[in-house]
């Protein structure tokens, strides 16, 4: 018996953040003005004087080391989706005793000078002119990394090329998050809450993953090379029993989970909620909400940490969309909300929303912002994995749609009738049909499931991104697309002269032009999707449908007036997402034909070897062999059908590198490849159910569902 007294002794409080240049940690160790420059930045922006930063690069230096850290990095998310890092000891030169100054000046903590030209530029920066600096972001807390490197200390930066473009995910953040301060500190002023210095974007990103044994993952490439299964037949059992989501979570598992809390704990990620997902093998971790950005860098330390300390179980963590065919794919679940730094959650309709016209001006704002730009916010959630699970019968769908829920669809419906919202629903009480269970209250609404962007009691809760993406793409658009909502409000509200007036005009306006965005319904109903065209609502089905939706007019125009993405980055990253696609594809691709030729033909030969032994030497002992002919037959047509599949893919493949153009490029895969890949899928699962087991070159479906 496993001894579980040690088991749950871990004080939190104790090792929470403790790995982290905290706030708290920077008050202990720097003079009390350079603090407080700190704590102004922080809440006003602006940016830290020269000499104050070496004061800080000492103190963070000093504490590092004393962690055991003896080199520094500064992490970056370039637009590979995710992060870089280039390792620098504190090594200076000997002095002239021979002795070792350790040094880290306020130049290296700001500025960094990695090679521009080997991340992904889109035409940005060519490989002669390949300058970029990642530039230190000090909303975004310094922490120590633990790994088999040693210690090391990290400094989230942005990374920007020499001549000012964002090359990364964070800078348009970053951009995107002060423009929506600005618009919305514009709508809270005009309401009256002038005490109000700063609107914050608060996001809590949930995040789904697969936990498969290190072994079996080792024996498929595909797993390897393209983080999902490209074969494999369905094993006996899938999900439909329901009976993985929220069950026990199994020991293996469950000291994995235990050793990924403690590490994020001590990382100052506060992991809150654990538990099974629906398809088997699959799993969830959500922390508490936190500040965008380091949202968004936390999130990227989740996935980072997850797959570390899988491997430390012997186990593999898979953030792929769709690791597998026929049961669900991971997403992440992007819980949205704006609160001010006097502590007001501007999503919070209270009680009785109806008489809340702050939070009805907001929703109304959202609702338009949601509504002219459905396809960029589709866009913002999309990337190769993705397209297994917008659009192609799985959760959500890839049309956008506003949720609201019972309570708020009713105010929203008055207020488009009549102009006027004099009633709110109400939760009522729960009727359980039980006496001794306790009352509880309801909420004013059920939840859906199946809609992408659901309104869930003070948060907006953003469906569609997946598993693997940075969430700072999702929440850039947000963001942004809001701002622009909220300066039009504040504009109108600004030339207005009776503000009571101007305001209930905006916001039946808004709802009444907008309203097609509403959908309370069941998402993943064919109903739906028809529904949608006659609502003229866009359905973008793919990645590559979605990619141009970045440089339509009404995009450029909302980018550029708030400064989040100028025309040049906007092209640059179009053509980062056309080949970032086609490359995958061909990854993919290759993969499949490596596969096929290598593994799955030659398990096929073997197998109809054994078959006409076995015929030849059953006709000898004068009995009938035709179970074995039949069973024979059939492998031969399987392997007749994969041959030829697999040269037909091979010849798409190879025509794909003679299109120069990258969208050209990214379409063909989609049509042409994608679909060669299909045509040899198929017959390569037919096999694996007919082929001995002892055969089979690979790990089944079953045995990496449901062997962890
Ligand atoms: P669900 O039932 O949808 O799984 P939870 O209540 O577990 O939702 O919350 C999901 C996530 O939403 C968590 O990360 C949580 O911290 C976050 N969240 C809660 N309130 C807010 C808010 N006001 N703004 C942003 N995120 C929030
Ligand atoms: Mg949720």
């Amino acid at each position: 018996m496993k001894d579980y007294s040690e088991c749950g002794r871990i004080n939190i409080e104790e090792i929470f953040a403790s790995k982290v240049f905290t706030l708290d940690k920077m008050k202990e160790r720097l003079p009390a003005d350079v603090y407080e420059e700190i704590l102004k930045v922080n809440r006003e922006g602006g940016e830290l004087s020269y000499s104050s930063a070496e004061t800080v690069a000492n103190a963070m230096k000093e504490w590092a080391i004393a962690q055991g850290a003896t080199h520094y990095t500064h992490w970056f998310q370039p637009l590979t989706g995710i992060t870089a890092e280039k390792h620098d000891s504190f090594v200076t030169h000997p002095k002239s005793d021979g002795k070792m100054l350790l040094s880290f000046s306020a130049k290296e903590l700001i500025k960094g000078e990695p090679d521009a030209s080997s991340f992904p530029s889109g035409g940005l920066r060519s490989t002669f002119e390949a300058r970029g600096y990642t530039v230190w972001d000090t909303t975004s807390p310094a922490f120590i990394k633990e790994a088999s490197t040693g210690p090391i200390l990290c400094i989230p930066t942005a990374f920007c090329s020499y001549t000012g473009e964002a090359l990364d995910k964070k800078t348009p953040l970053l951009r995107s998050l002060e423009a929506i301060n600005e618009q919305a500190l514009r709508i809270v002023h005009a309401f009256g809450n002038t005490e109000a210095k700063k609107v914050s974007v608060s996001v809590g990103a949930e995040q789904e993953y697969f936990l498969i044994d290190r072994e079996n993952y080792l024996k498929r490439d595909d797993l390897v090379f393209t983080g999902r299964t490209l074969f494999g037949a369905q094993p006996p059992k899938g999900q439909e029993m329901d009976d993985h989501y929220f069950g026990v979570i199994r020991e293996r598992v469950g000291a994995f989970m235990n050793d990924l809390n403690v590490e994020l704990w001590k990382l100052g990620v506060t992991a809150k909620t654990q538990h099974n997902e629906v398809a088997p093998a699959q799993h969830e971790l959500a922390p508490i909400y936190e500040e965008a950005n380091i949202a968004t860098d936390h999130n990227q330390l989740v996935m980072e940490t997850m797959k570390r300390v899988a491997f430390e179980h012997g186990l593999t963590c898979l953030l792929h969309e769709k690791p597998f065919a026929g049961v669900n794919g991971s997403g992440k679940h992007n819980n949205w909300s704006l609160v001010t730094d006097n502590g007001v959650n501007l999503l919070d309709p209270g009680n009785t929303p109806n008489e809340n016209i702050q939070f009805l001006l907001i929703l109304a704002c959202i609702i338009k912002a949601v509504d002219t730009h459905a396809d960029l916010l589709r866009q913002s959630a999309s990337d190769v994995g993705n397209d297994h699970r917008l659009g192609a019968s799985e959760a959500p769908p890839a049309i956008m749609s506003v949720f609201l829920g019972e309570q708020l669809d009713d105010v929203v419906r008055q207020l488009v009738e009549t102009g006027e919202a004099s009633r709110s629903l109400e939760g009522g009480v729960l009727q359980t049909g039980v006496s001794t269970l306790i009352d509880v209250e309801k909420d004013g609404t059920d939840r859906n499931r199946t809609s992408p962007f659901a309104f869930t009691g003070n948060k907006f809760e953003f469906r569609s991104v997946g598993s693997s993406d940075s969430i700072a793409s999702p929440n850039t658009i947000l963001n942004a697309i809001v701002a622009e909502a909220f300066c039009e409000a504040a504009d109108r509200i600004d030339a207005a002269e009776n503000f009571d007036n101007e305001v209930h005009d905006i916001i039946k306006e808004f709802l009444a032009k907008h309203q097609r965005i509403i959908f309370n319904g069941d998402g993943y109903s064919e109903e739906w999707v028809k529904e949608a065209e006659r609502r003229g609502l866009p359905n973008l089905r793919n990645m590559v449908d979605a990619v141009d939706t970045l440089t339509t007019p009404k995009a450029i125009a909302l980018f550029e007036k708030f400064g989040i993405f100028t025309r040049a980055e906007l092209e640059s990253r179009e053509e980062i997402l056309y080949e970032s696609y086609a490359k995958t594809i061909n990854i993919e691709a290759l993969t499949m034909i490596s596969m096929v030729s290598k593994k799955f033909i030659p398990a096929g030969i073997r197998y109809s070897k054994l078959l006409s032994d076995t015929v030849n030497a059953v006709e000898n002992a004068g009995t009938d062999p035709s179970v074995q002919s039949r069973i024979l037959d059939r492998v031969q047509t399987r392997l007749d059908l994969m041959y030829k599949a697999m040269e037909r893919l091979s010849e798409v493949e190879k025509k794909g590198h003679s299109i120069t153009d990258a969208k050209e490029r990214a379409f063909y895969y989609r049509d042409v490849v994608r679909a060669a890949m299909d045509e040899l899928r198929t017959p390569t699962d037919e096999l694996e159910t007919l082929v001995d087991e002892q055969l089979w070159p690979v790990p089944t479906y079953g045995d990496m569902l449901f062997e962890v």
